[in-house]
């Protein structure tokens, strides 16, 4: 019995040993996860100060109508003097002066810049209630992106409600008052290869797709740039102060145009067909001419072979007929 009694005892203790053990392995494990997390934290600390002390490094030029802030003084002048050149013209055909100005940010390092874009890969964006523009300047940046961010902060600044406006026409405007650059030529025949489609199959909404984006990017800026020139620049003008005093959009479109949205749609279809055309034409013509330059080319480089062949020929016949005299003379 007693013996019985000392061996419970035992397996009792075993047990709570047993127990203490596992306790104590829980709890290493708990410091050790703990002790992970916090080392992860504090990395991620350190990266993001990095990223912010960099941010905070910002050099600061003050012009007219805009704070430019950048890494290099040299850039920063540059997008400083082509901001306040693009500024007056946009600002007088919007008919609209920002309150506040402008503030530009002009970043050297573009992966600090891509990890602070609010809409992904880019060269540059804006954030028209922030009155924010931000850039990458890279070796061969662009700097009209400039004018279409401006283009962008004045506009959206102008309008009661944003979303009363289409993605296809702010964007088609910040591309109109911004001039095409090559990009937009590129994308622009391929938008004439596929189909032209009608204003009002374009998207609302700015796409998720950024070949969708494009694609209504430039149809926009077609459509703008179709107004202009067939109905003048008072009306374009006259039809955006109306989207600035809150119009519906097709309202102020076929009240200031005078035509419905679908008979704009086939005037705009028909125009942009026989643009296409003459596009087409012109291009045939220059693989024509470039044809007729590679054909002239080649034959006169025969010409010139025939010709050094003959004379050597020649020099070979005559050459033979003095080895002949020669021989003669012996
Ligand atoms: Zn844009």
């Amino acid at each position: 019995m007693l013996k019985d009694i000392k061996t419970c005892l035992s397996e009792n203790i075993e047990r709570e040993k047993v127990r203490k053990m596992l306790r104590i392995f829980r709890i290493r494990m708990q410091i050790r996860i703990i002790c992970v997390i916090l080392a992860f934290l504090i990395c991620q600390f350190w990266v993001s100060s990095r990223g912010l002390a960099e941010e905070t490094n910002w050099k600061k030029i003050e012009s007219a109508d805009f704070m430019v802030y950048c890494e290099k003084i040299s850039q920063g002048r540059k997008v400083s003097g082509r901001a306040e050149k693009a500024f007056s013209g946009i600002v007088a055909d919007l008919g609209y002066q920002p309150k506040n100005k402008i503030n530009i940010y002009v970043y050297n390092n573009h992966s600090l810049f891509l990890k602070e874009s609010p809409v992904g890969v880019t060269t540059a964006y804006s954030q028209p209630f922030l009155n924010k523009i931000a850039i990458s300047i890279t070796k061969e940046s662009n700097l009209d992106v400039i004018d279409h961010e401006i283009s962008h902060v004045v506009f959206l600044q102008s309008l009661p409600d944003t979303a009363q406006v289409p993605f296809w026409f702010v964007e088609g405007l910040a591309i109109f008052q911004s001039g095409p650059n090559q990009d937009v030529s590129r994308i622009e025949s391929e938008v004439f290869q596929g189909e032209i489609g009608s204003i009002t199959d374009l998207s609302w909404e700015k796409p998720e797709d950024s070949k969708a984006q494009q694609e209504n990017a430039i149809k926009g800026y077609l459509i703008i740039e179709y107004i202009e020139k067939e109905y003048g620049k008072n009306t374009l003008r006259s039809l955006i102060k109306d989207l600035q005093r809150g119009d519906d959009f097709f309202t102020a479109l076929e009240g200031n145009l005078g035509v419905s949205k679908n008979e704009l749609s086939k005037e705009w279809y028909r125009y942009e067909k026989t643009r296409s055309k003459q596009m087409y034409m012109q291009n045939l013509q220059y693989i024509g001419f470039f044809a007729i330059g590679l054909l002239t080319l080649a034959a006169t480089g025969v010409w010139f072979k025939n010709k050094w062949k003959r004379r050597h020929e020649l020099e070979e016949e005559g050459g033979g007929e003095e080895e002949g005299k020669e021989e003669n003379r012996v």
